[in-house]
């Protein structure tokens, strides 16, 4: 069943949507090869407004169900899924629960470190990312409240400690709980889970424990996996997945990676009270966000007295010494300075993630990689096997929970609903974790003015009402991004506190293409620092013809 390998770039929507058509306006019926009913039977009405299928009676149920359509080909499922995190989960259980598809999922067992053998429902945002980094940056933000409450006037006796295996024992409860609800959410709607590590064999097959299953269609959602570069030691350095796993909070530590993970991680373990080396390659961190925006960050995070920033600098070797320490020796990655060498207690890598595609058997079924190892696809998330589709981080897409479900969201229409339909990455808002948070949605101003021409740039920066009494130096920028012929509104920053709940409404506004004049003409909540995006009146910078005026 090897898949006729073809150009995904040539397979157009129209082709798209007659195949869709044709399979999806076909006839099923059902024949139980084992239990109750031996013969063939005609197919259930259907939940679902178009889609037709069959599942088994009893979801959970060994009973295997074979749908067949009207071209005589029958497969134990309607859709395989490999891989139960964000974007697996979601395609899983609203195809059979919306569409009543026959859908099984394979997902290999918990374990909070993920591995080729280990992983869990719920994926990486549930058990090793979003989740419980939250719970971390919760965690470590109390030692900057207390010291805010002092501000204030409130007396704390004696100097607040942190029972971190209280913390740790809380937050591994709740990664089990919350395993527990992906499970029963797969269950609930129908999905067969089969767990263990899914292969897939060719076009129509997938393996899972030396068991063979066959799909009309296969969803690969296997994610991504944390990268360390090859570098002189780099088997001493942690990765996110241990970081979280952290039996006790160190006395130092070097977070390798100025992307959103090294700079959420390194504020964590500097509001621990751990000294912290974040490290990074460019002069400045975060890499593809506004430039005005990086120097901000950048200056508010050294404001953090257990911060110590290394900017351009490359990691080069880490030596495990007899007391136990780490020496991290960092070179200099744009001039011949010489190398500088730190002794910490860990060495976290945040130097990226891959997509997980290793020993999945894609080369068997015809579905190729990009250059960056990623599952190659089109608009619609079909690989160059066109029974095999992809959503998440294995795409290489734009790694972000929310966006692995939109791609989800997505294919489900196109495959079960008769509407072909292209996820949308356009004006994503996204957070960074950070202390500072930040927030932000659309375009820098350095992607506006190469787009545009003629730019309006809004600036606002002011020290936050709390920090006037708590103390704290820290300071919050804001920022609008107005393209100046059409007055459309098409980037929004902000660093600091609450910047990420803040972003979730603007992302709404820029989505439906709010103008500058809408927003001006928006009444502010007052005492707020979001109604600063609605009362910035006079630009900061005019941009015309690609340069200032
Ligand atoms: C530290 C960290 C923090 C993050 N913070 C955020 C955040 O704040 N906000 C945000 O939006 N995103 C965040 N992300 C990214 C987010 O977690 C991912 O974008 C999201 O989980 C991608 O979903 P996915 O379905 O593609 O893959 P995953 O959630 O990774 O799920 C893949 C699943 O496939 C399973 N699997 C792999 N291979 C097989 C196989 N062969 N057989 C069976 N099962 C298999 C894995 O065990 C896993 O459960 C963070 C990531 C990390 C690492």
């Amino acid at each position: 069943m090897n898949c006729v390998k073809h150009s995904i770039r040539g397979f157009s929507a129209a082709r798209l949507h007659s195949t869709n058509r044709l399979n999806q306006n076909a006839q099923f019926r059902t024949i139980h090869t084992a239990g109750r009913n031996a013969s063939a039977i005609a197919a259930p009405p259907r939940p679902g407004p178009r889609f037709s299928s069959t599942r088994s009676a009893s979801p959970g149920l060994s009973t295997m169900a074979t749908t067949v359509n009207a071209s005589g080909d029958s497969y134990d499922y309607d859709l395989f899924c490999i891989g139960a995190g964000s974007g697996g989960t979601r395609a899983a259980r609203m195809a059979a629960s919306t569409y009543g598809a026959k859908v099984a999922i394979a997902e290999m067992p918990y374990d909070p470190i993920a591995s080729d053998e280990k992983g869990g429902a719920g994926g990486t945002c549930v058990l090793r990312g979003c989740v419980p980094k939250k719970l971390f940056v919760y965690c470590s933000e109390y030692s900057e409240a207390f010291k805010d409450a002092e501000g204030f006037g409130w007396q704390i006796p004696g100097k607040p400690t942190l029972d971190w295996g209280t913390f740790l024992e809380k937050k591994n409860s709740e990664l089990k709980r919350l395993n527990g609800v992906y499970m029963r959410l797969l269950e609930g709607a129908g999905v067969e889970v089969h767990e263990g590590r899914g292969t897939v064999v060719d076009a129509h097959t997938v393996a899972v424990n030396g068991k063979t299953f066959t799909a009309k269609n296969i969803l690969i959602a296997t994610g991504g996996k944390a990268f360390k570069p090859d570098i002189e030691g780099a088997e001493h350095a942690i990765i996110s997945d241990h970081a979280l796993e952290i039996t006790e909070v160190p006395e130092s530590v070097a977070v390798i990676g100025g992307g959103y993970i090294g700079v959420e991680f390194a504020g964590i373990f500097a509001n621990l009270g751990s000294q912290t080396h974040l490290v990074y390659r460019q002069p400045l961190p975060l890499r593809g966000f506004d430039e005005e925006v990086r120097n901000f960050a950048a200056e508010q995070y050294a404001l953090n007295p257990g911060m110590h920033i290394h900017a351009s600098r490359n990691p080069k070797k880490i030596v495990k010494l007899p007391n136990g320490k780490l020496q991290l020796t960092l070179g200099c990655a744009n001039s011949a300075e010489p190398d500088e060498v730190i002794e910490v207690d860990h060495v976290m890598m945040a130097t990226g993630r891959k997509p997980n595609v290793g020993n999945l058997g894609l080369e068997g079924a015809g579905v190729e990689l990009d250059g960056r190892g990623a599952i190659k696809v089109d608009e619609y998330s079909r690989t160059t096997c066109p029974s095999i589709w992809a959503v998440g981080d294995v795409t290489g897409r734009m790694e972000l929970t929310p966006v692995a479900l939109m791609e989800s969201m997505a294919l489900l229409q196109t495959l079960f609903n008769d509407n072909p339909t292209k996820p949308d990455h356009t004006n994503i808002a996204t957070a960074v974790f950070s202390h500072p948070q930040i927030g932000t949605v659309g375009m820098s101003e350095e992607q506006a003015i190469k787009e545009f021409k003629n730019v309006d740039v809004y600036t606002s920066s002011f020290r936050p009402m709390r920090n006037t009494i708590s103390g704290s130096e820290g300071r919050t920028f804001m920022k609008l991004i107005v393209a100046a012929d059409s007055l459309k509104v098409v980037g929004v920053h902000m660093v600091g506190p609450d910047s990420a709940e803040i972003m979730q409404g603007m992302g709404v506004a820029v989505k439906m293409g709010v103008t500058k004049t809408q927003l001006d003409s928006v009444v502010g909540i007052h005492p707020s620092s979001a109604e600063e995006f609605v009362t910035m009146r006079s630009p900061s910078r005019t941009i015309r013809d690609g340069k200032q005026v």
